[in-house]
């Protein structure tokens, strides 16, 4: 039996990023406008399902791949290179109602990895797939494929150019995520990525790891975004999560977990059973989103923007 305050009817909310890291307070006008703007959009739309009632799990799944299909953030169109000058993209999706997951590693080609994540969990009795297995998976699926090079965008290129493919990097900008309570109180969490800029091919982060970078329980569900290596080193995500029955609150365990892992690693975004989201970030940015129940929505990059 759950050990959680359970929810008021009709109490749902979301919140939802596009990456942490360093973004810079001058970031160009219309990138900053393109972003924002993208943001308030996508979620209008996860708003506009939960308050029509969609469960939380599928609301995560949709507005994940609005959010990968977006070319300004780093997940689907619009990822960062591997060292080799390729896409590799992952994702990972957790129903907290049920504790089922999946997550998808190392992929190529498929448009929406969110989605293979889900087929994974919906379809098959495993929880992680990765490489050319996952490629046949998404074969057998028949999800919508595209060539590795459909992924590129000008500003991920020159973003590559400039840091010379040498050390990975935090990009300005990065991972998408998204955290759902719906109208029943069911909770989820989805998050995708193309990795850090210039990562060794192979490379795993902590986006497709169940607990470091995406969880989702009775509890709370939360999304992470930022250095991937010490997410994974941290079990951020699961921790968050553990931490809610000694912290008292979600800010408070969030806060608990970033100040123990280096400063300006990345970021949060968190709902619990009750009460607006909680987003939060020790890096400089962090793209942002939420909406609740209440009528509040609202967008934001940096730490004093509301
Ligand atoms: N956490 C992601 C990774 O390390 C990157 C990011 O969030 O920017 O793959």
């Amino acid at each position: 039996m759950s050990t959680h305050p359970q929810p008021d009817p009709g109490d749902w909310a979301i919140a939802i990023h596009g990456g942490a890291g360093a973004i810079p307070r001058d970031l160009p006008e219309e990138r900053k406008e393109a972003c924002l703007a993208a943001l308030r959009r996508i979620l209008a739309s996860g708003r506009r399902l939960l308050a029509d009632g969609a469960a939380a799990l599928d609301v995560v799944e949709a507005v994940a791949r609005l959010l990968e299909d977006e070319p300004m953030f780093n997940a689907g169109r619009g990822a960062v290179f591997t060292r080799d000058g390729r896409h590799e993209l992952e994702a990972s999706i957790m129903d907290g109602v049920t504790g089922r997951c999946g997550s998808v590693s190392n992929l190529e080609t498929v448009r929406n990895p969110v989605s293979l994540a889900r087929l994974l969990m919906d379809r098959t009795p495993h929880v992680m797939i990765a490489g050319a297995g996952a490629e046949r998976f998404a074969d057998d699926m028949g999800v919508e494929r595209v060539h590795n090079e459909w992924f590129d965008t000008p500003h991920r290129r020159e973003e590559f150019e400039r840091v010379g493919g040498f050390d990975p990097v935090l990009q300005e900008g990065s991972t998408i995520g998204v955290v759902a309570r719906d109208e029943a109180g069911g909770l989820a969490a989805a998050t995708s990525t193309g990795g850090m800029n210039g990562k060794m091919p192979g490379r795993v982060g902590d986006t497709p790891i169940h607990g470091a970078g995406n969880w989702a329980d009775d509890g709370c569900a939360v999304s992470c975004t930022g250095h991937g290596e010490e997410f994974v080193r941290h079990a951020a995500a699961l921790r968050i999560a553990t931490g809610l029955g000694t912290a008292g609150t979600l800010s408070e365990s969030i806060h608990d977990v970033l100040s123990g892992m280096p400063a300006e690693v990345g970021g949060v975004i968190a709902v619990g059973t009750e009460g607006p989201p909680v987003l939060s970030f020790t890096s400089q940015g962090m793209y942002r989103g939420c909406a609740d129940a209440s009528g509040r929505s609202t967008v934001a990059i940096w730490e004093d923007m509301t």
